[in-house]
């Protein structure tokens, strides 16, 4: 079913009620300290605002568990949306109620708020009929934008859409649904997916959607050793999820059948305990003492995966290959970012630890999309229906 685009509709002198994805890093002194989502909102934002509507911009930041909190404030990203937008953007300190209502009466077309954490009512996430009432009675059209949360059914996402008269979604949304739509739809083949991370039980779905559309999945991080463990390899201490060993031998098993190349480690970086200071070896996995952990992928894995990332047409990468926060754990996640760079297909990359990586790589432009939404892209590629895309469909 088709979703409309905030171009369909008509916005001049309308209250707009723009769900965002303002859920920003914040420094000890309380300051944004990484902007990109906020930056990542303007297209969306300065179009409705050249368009003479009146923006209300809307968000959650962290997890306030339904109490209005300071640390969780919005307010700092108020700040600095000013800063962006060179214009003064007016802060409700309640995202409903008199306050709410009388910031966004004394908007002028073309003209921005910003409304207070939603998640500082537990109505948000628990995606309740009257608050979402409440938040439709605010606005005379919904844009969502935030497709970072669009895997969540809450009010702002879900709830408030059948109050609303007119829904669309902006661009930033309808840029995730197109790039993550085609991965699933007729990409070009060689299609390669690269997982890693610390748990197979965060990726079962994605694995299973994914292994009837690709040529090879490359599997890195400590989920790995449980598909190690399952081919009877000696895995000492490292990260293994136990219960789930017989579902990633059916998992491999079905690979196979479909004749999927599924890539796992051959060597690694291994470790007594998970620290920067500790000694370190590469070992083959078959070798690995049972005493020791491996936290990255080895030379000779990182070899096997450039060279399968050279020649793939499309590539979807999420979740380091290591504990790349520590650099002598870093190495693997960095090649695997430096190969989708070099990579002459379509790239692209979900999921906060590997848009880090590619960041850190400064290969972040010679990528084709960086998803702004982990879980959310995850889960779209599992093939689940996104509840807050679900909600904007034939509206
Ligand atoms: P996820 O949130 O599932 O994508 O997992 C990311 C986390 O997995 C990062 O914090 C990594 O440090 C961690 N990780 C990756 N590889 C390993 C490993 N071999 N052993 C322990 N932790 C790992």
């Amino acid at each position: 079913m088709s979703i409309k685009s905030i171009r369909d509709l008509s916005l001049r002198g309308k209250r707009l009620f723009l769900r965002v994805d303002f859920n920003v890093p914040l420094d000890e002194h309380r300051k944004v300290s990484d902007n990109t989502r906020i930056r990542a909102a303007l297209p969306t934002l300065e179009f409705a605002q050249q368009q003479g509507a009146r923006v209300i911009l809307a968000s959650h930041l962290g997890r306030p568990k339904g109490q209005a909190n300071a640390r969780y404030s919005l307010k700092p990203v108020a700040e600095e949306l000013a800063k962006q937008l060179q214009q003064d953007v007016p802060f409700a300190n309640d995202c409903l109620g008199s306050e709410a209502e009388a910031v966004t009466a004394r908007l002028q077309n073309g003209q921005a708020c910003l409304l207070e954490n939603l998640r500082f009512h537990k109505e948000e996430e628990a995606n309740d009929a009257g608050f979402s009432r409440q938040l439709a009675g605010l606005c005379d059209v919904y844009v969502n934008d935030a497709f970072g949360t669009a895997h969540r059914a809450h009010a702002s996402t879900v709830g408030m859409i059948p109050f609303c008269r007119e829904a669309a979604a902006g661009f930033l949304m309808q840029k995730e649904l197109e790039y993550l739509g085609k991965l699933l739809e007729n990409p070009e083949m060689p299609f390669v997916a690269v997982l890693g991370g610390a748990k197979v039980s965060d990726k079962i779905e994605v694995i299973q959607n994914l292994i009837g559309r690709v040529d090879a999945l490359l599997i890195g991080g400590a989920m790995a050793y449980t598909f190690l463990l399952a081919q009877g390899l000696a895995v000492g201490k490292s990260l293994v999820e136990r219960d789930k060993v017989n579902l990633a031998h059916d998992l491999m098993k079905q690979a196979a059948d479909r004749k999927v190349q599924f890539l796992l480690p051959a060597d690694h970086v291994i470790a007594t305990k998970v620290d920067a200071a500790a000694e370190t070896k590469i070992v083959n996995i078959a070798d690995t003492p049972p005493e020791w952990m491996g936290l990255d992928i080895g030379p000779k894995t990182i070899e096997l995966y450039r060279e399968v990332l050279k020649s793939a047409r499309t590539v979807f990468w999420n979740g380091p290959m290591g504990v790349f926060e520590m650099a002598p754990f870093a190495a693997g996640t960095v090649a695997v970012a430096r190969a989708l760079g070099e990579c002459r297909g379509i790239t692209v990359v979900g999921g906060g630890d590997s848009v880090a990586a590619v960041n850190q790589s400064g290969v972040a432009d010679q990528i084709t999309h960086i998803s702004t939404g982990g879980g959310a892209s995850l889960e779209f590629l599992s093939g689940i229906k996104l509840p807050g895309v679900a909600a904007l469909e034939g509206k």
